[in-house]
């Protein structure tokens, strides 16, 4: 697509939120010069405190936008000479300016769609989540789904887990489905396994499992077992709730200074729905996708498309597999016990085998792996198959990344480094989640999300939501990995923390790094996108514990206000 109908989709965007459409209408490569001659830049910012995020040059005072890009970083002596009559300028008043924030693993789809179409069950007990599914059981016709997501179990003050009988209370005559806000585990009531054909005599599948009590069903079921209902699932959406449900969710997302995200898990449905945003000049933020499920990847592939594809607004990044459980869940697959119950060492989803064989077709194929593996024994599987594929077919920079790599130890870390994989660990997960790390303990949070020891080995880690499964706000997951402080005041494994300056690294250049886009991204230097952000107050400066709360002022990408507090 010609970058002039790009421009023009997207005016919607910015004329909705009062931004002047600068430069539309204008010849790409024809720049009007201002009244002394010099290049009339779309869009000045003077009096910054600019955190450029490169090395070269740290910090700055202004920078001018022309056509997308940044044409000129400095001084606001200097940028000031490059507005003219048409140009916007921003006093930015000692306000902080630093690159857009690039969150390299999250489900933003997935999120967007739910918040519009399903039961939000972040509640914080489970009469008020029953009392959400009875409210919409009671405007579904009897025998429809009812979908309910976000439900966290250390987040209801009862001190159990939902269960099959309060579901059945909730909505005896709908088949219900609750999906933990960590995406592997899910509650059903009786209903919903009559219509799957499962009851307490069906054996687990292979990397699932159904839970069992006295050899009665409780309702949970984990991992792979979940694909024993999707035949009866519905998706629950239209293809227009989907594209609505990506204008929200980059409405949302670019509110907390996002300017791009790599869905981790895009299926085709996703994929769709960006596409349909993007055209309708409704999505706010840059997309990289890595593909999820046969029905896109195996196409794609078939098609001789590869990492890459695509333009800067939405692109194939690579493909997606899952090797294990999840950390929030408490699912991961690890060499040592969870914390009393010493026969628990979580779940394994592929076998060396399915990872070594879908590893080596997808790097013949071109395609930047990512595969979630959150526990030890899962990231050694991931590295061998990485390190066999390498073998096989040599190649100097191939990024493969290990989607959470959420539990490592010094052997992991060195062939990390040594196969230049890309680590993108959960960032906010020690702020928001202190209520289930007590179930690893504290010697192994010493080497969990450890932002700390990836640096140190010169891995370049990026920075990762998860979202739905972690809050997406860029700012609290600085303040968690510079304080490794929870939202108790509890602080897990503080030799991981890390300096402001490394954690605004990681939350934006190491982002674009882990989709090959750091020519054009991730930091404020003259030639690259115009995506960036300004803050009330500056991260450096604050208390490490205030961070979270600083106000986003204004988010920009590609040189267009994407979001304004005002
Ligand atoms: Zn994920």
């Amino acid at each position: 697509m010609p970058v002039t109908s790009r421009r023009e989709v997207l005016s919607l965007g910015a004329a909705l939120l009062g931004a002047a459409a600068t430069g539309a209408g204008r010849a790409a490569g024809a720049p009007p010069a201002n009244s002394s001659g010099a290049i009339g830049a779309d869009l000045v910012v003077l009096n910054a405190r600019i955190h450029t995020v490169e090395d070269g040059m740290p910090r700055a005072e202004a920078c001018a936008v022309l056509d997308g890009r940044f044409i000129a970083v400095g001084a606001s002596d200097e940028i000031r000479s490059f507005a003219g009559k048409r140009t916007e300028v921003i006093d930015a008043q000692g306000m902080t300016v630093i690159p857009g924030f690039i969150d390299a693993h999250s489900h933003p789809a997935w999120g967007g769609i739910e918040e519009l179409v399903n039961v939000n069950l972040d509640l914080r007990s489970i009469g008020e989540i029953v009392e959400a599914i009875r409210a919409r059981a009671a405007e579904t016709p009897p025998g429809e789904w009812v979908l309910g997501f976000k439900y966290d179990d250390t987040k209801v003050r009862d001190g159990r887990q939902i269960d099959i009988d309060d579901l059945d209370a909730a909505a005896p005559d709908h088949p219900v489905y609750v999906v933990h806000r960590g995406g592997h585990t899910a509650w059903y009531n009786r209903a919903a396994f009559e219509r799957a054909g499962v009851n307490a005599r069906t054996p687990d599948p292979p990397g699932g499992h159904i839970y069992k009590r006295d050899g009665r069903l409780t309702g949970r079921v984990a991992e792979r077992a979940n694909e024993l209902f999707d035949p009866v699932r519905p998706s629950g959406s239209t293809r227009e709730q989907r594209e609505a449900g990506v204008a929200l969710i980059s409405e949302m997302m670019t509110a907390a200074g996002l300017t791009s995200v790599h869905d981790a898990q895009c299926n085709r449905d996703y994929a769709i729905a960006y596409q349909d945003a993007y055209h309708a000049g409704s999505m706010r933020f840059r997309v990289s996708f890595l593909a999820q499920g046969e029905n896109i990847y195996r196409d794609l592939k078939a098609a001789g498309v590869y990492s890459g594809f695509g333009d800067e607004w939405l692109r194939l990044c690579g493909v997606k597999f899952v090797a294990d459980g999840s950390a929030s869940e408490r699912t991961m697959a690890m060499s040592t016990a969870y914390v009393g119950r010493p026969d628990d060492h979580g779940i394994l989803t592929m076998t060396q085998e399915e990872l070594d064989a879908a590893v080596e077709d997808a790097h013949r194929h071109r395609f930047q792996v990512g595969i979630h593996a959150n526990g030890d024994v899962a990231i050694d599987r991931v590295l061998q198959a990485y390190e066999r594929a390498l073998r096989i077919e040599p190649r100097r920079d191939s990024r493969h990344r290990i989607e959470h790599c959420s539990l490592v130890n010094p052997d992991l870390l060195r062939r990390i480094k040594a196969t230049g994989s890309i680590p993108t660990p959960f960032y906010t997960y020690i702020h928001y989640n202190g209520d289930k790390w007590s179930e690893y303990g504290e010697e192994k949070m010493q080497w969990m999300f450890a932002h700390r020891s990836f640096l140190d080995y010169g891995i370049p880690v990026a920075g990762a939501s998860d979202y739905i499964p972690g809050p997406y706000e860029p700012l609290m997951a600085i303040q968690s990995m510079v304080t490794r402080t929870d939202m108790n005041g509890r602080v897990w494994g503080p030799n991981q923390r890390i300096s402001v300056g490394e954690a605004l690294k990681i939350c934006t250049q190491n982002g674009a790094y882990a989709s090959f886009e750091e020519h054009l991204k991730g930091s404020i230097r003259a030639g690259k996108f115009a995506d960036f952000a300004i803050l009330a107050d500056d991260p450096h400066d604050v208390e490490p514990e205030r961070i979270k709360h600083i106000e986003v002022v204004r988010t920009v990408v590609g040189g267009r206000t994407m979001y304004s507090r005002h």
